[in-house]
C-alpha cells in the first residue's frame, strides 16, 4: 500500500520521480482515449494498457483483453511465489459521457493547470487505473516477487452501458478474476497535503439513488368542462413541495468516525465544522460552509421515501425502487414501509427496473 500511496502523488507540484513521470504518461494515454458508453472504444483503453504489460516483459498468456466488442476488460497477472489465493486490484476504464460543450476545454484532451490536471475520469478513475499500471510495471521492473499471484482487473461500463466488466468477468470468466480478497480502487485513496501523507481512506459504502414513479389520478371528465380538480395540477403540486423538502441527515458508524476523525487531520474552520456536523447533523451551517468541490458524500443518503407521504395529495401515489446494490450499512434506511397502502392514498410499489449507483 505504500507503493500504491506514493505512486497517487502525482502532483506536479513536487520533483517527479521516474515512476510518477511513467504514472503521468499512462494516465494521459488513458485521459485521451474515449471510453463513454456512446461513442467511446474500452477495448482500445484495454489494449493500450496491455502493451505496456507486454512490452515490461509481462508473458502474453498473463495479459488478456476480452469482452463484447467496445467494451473490453483487461486481466493481467502477476505471478507470486506462494499457495494462497490471489489479491485481486479491480478499477474500472470507462467514463460518464461528456460533451464538448458542456467543458471550456476539450474532456478528452489531458491538460495540466495551476498543478491541477482536467479531463474526463481525472478523478473516476483515470487516475486510479494509471495508479495500478504503473504500480504493476513497477513492481515488474524491481523484479518483486509478491508471496501470491496479484491480479489486476481494469474493465468496462461500470458508469452504465450494458457490458458491465466485473459483472462480464465474474460470469464468463470467473478463473481470470479469483481472489481471496479484492481492492477496489474507485474510492478512498491517499490525501496529501503540502507533500505530507496526512492519511489513506478507505470507503465502506456506496451512496446511491433511488427513483420514484409518480402517479396520479383523479376522476376525470370532458375537456369542454375543465376543473381545477386535475391530476396534472396535484402531481404538479405535490413535486413543488418535494423540491422544496430538505431531507434530515443521518450520520451511521462509518460517516461519524470519519467526521471525528477528519476534523482532527484537517483542523481549521473545515475541522471545526465537521465536529459541528457530529454534534448536530442537522444543524445547516456547517453544511452550506462546504462549497461543492469539498463537499461531502454521505456514504448513505437519509430515507428518500417517507417524505412522498406529507409530501403529496391523496390523488397521487409515490412508488419506491428496490436499490440494486444496496449495503448492510444503509439497508436499515431502504426498507419499504411496513403498511401499504396508507391512509392517505399512497401505496409504495418497488418496481423491477434497477437504477445504478453512479458518481457524476
Ligand atoms: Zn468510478
Amino acid at each position: 500500500m505504500r507503493l500504491l500511496a506514493a505512486l497517487l502523488a502525482l502532483s506536479p507540484l513536487f520533483a517527479q520521480s521516474p515512476e510518477q513521470k511513467i504514472a503521468r504518461e499512462i494516465f494521459k494515454q488513458l485521459i485521451e482515449i474515449n471510453t463513454t458508453d456512446s461513442v467511446g472504444d474500452n477495448t482500445r483503453a484495454a489494449e493500450a494498457m496491455a502493451a505496456r504489460f507486454r512490452a515490461a516483459g509481462f508473458a502474453a498468456s498473463d495479459v488478456t483483453v476480452l469482452g463484447p466488442a467496445r467494451k473490453g476488460n483487461l486481466v493481467v497477472r502477476f505471478h507470486g511465489a506462494g499457495p494462497a489465493r490471489p489479491l485481486l486490484f479491480i478499477g474500472h476504464l470507462d467514463v460518464v459521457e461528456a460533451r464538448r460543450a458542456d467543458w471550456p476545454a476539450d474532456p478528452f484532451q489531458f491538460r495540466e493547470q495551476d498543478g491541477y490536471f482536467y479531463g474526463r475520469g481525472a478523478s473516476d478513475m483515470k487516475d486510479g487505473d494509471a495508479t495500478l499500471v504503473a504500480a504493476f510495471l513497477r513492481l515488474k521492473r524491481e523484479n518483486y516477487r509478491p508471496s501470491r499471484d496479484l491480479i489486476l482487473a481494469l474493465t468496462s461500463d461500470e458508469e452504465g452501458g450494458p457490458a458491465n466488466g466485473i459483472d462480464w468477468l465474474v460470469t464468463k470468466h470467473r478463473e481470470l478474476i479469483d481472489a481471496e480478497y479484492c481492492i477496489n480502487l474507485d474510492a478512498g485513496g491517499g490525501h496529501i497535503k503540502n507533500g505530507k501523507h496526512l492519511f489513506m481512506a478507505m470507503q465502506a459504502a456506496e451512496k446511491v439513488f433511488l427513483s420514484f414513479k409518480l402517479e396520479a389520478t383523479n376522476n376525470g371528465g370532458h375537456s369542454s368542462l375543465p376543473t381545477k380538480d386535475n391530476a396534472i395540477y396535484h402531481l404538479s403540486d405535490g413535486l413543488s413541495r418535494l423540491g422544496k423538502f430538505d431531507f434530515p441527515v443521518h450520520l451511521f458508524d462509518v460517516t461519524r468516525t470519519a467526521f471525528e476523525r477528519g476534523a482532527n487531520i484537517y483542523g481549521g474552520q473545515l475541522g471545526a465544522d465537521l465536529k459541528m456536523m457530529v454534534q448536530n447533523p442537522n444543524d445547516p451551517a456547517p453544511w452550506r460552509a462546504f462549497p461543492p468541490s469539498q463537499s461531502i458524500t454521505l456514504s448513505c443518503a437519509p430515507p428518500a421515501w417517507p417524505p412522498c407521504y406529507p409530501a403529496a395529495t391523496p390523488r397521487m401515489r409515490c412508488r419506491n425502487s428496490p436499490l440494486p446494490r444496496s449495503t448492510a450499512a444503509c439497508s436499515p434506511w431502504i426498507s419499504p414501509p411496513r403498511s401499504a397502502p396508507r391512509s392517505n392514498g399512497f401505496s409504495p410499489t418497488p418496481r423491477s427496473s434497477s437504477p445504478k449507483s453512479k458518481r457524476p
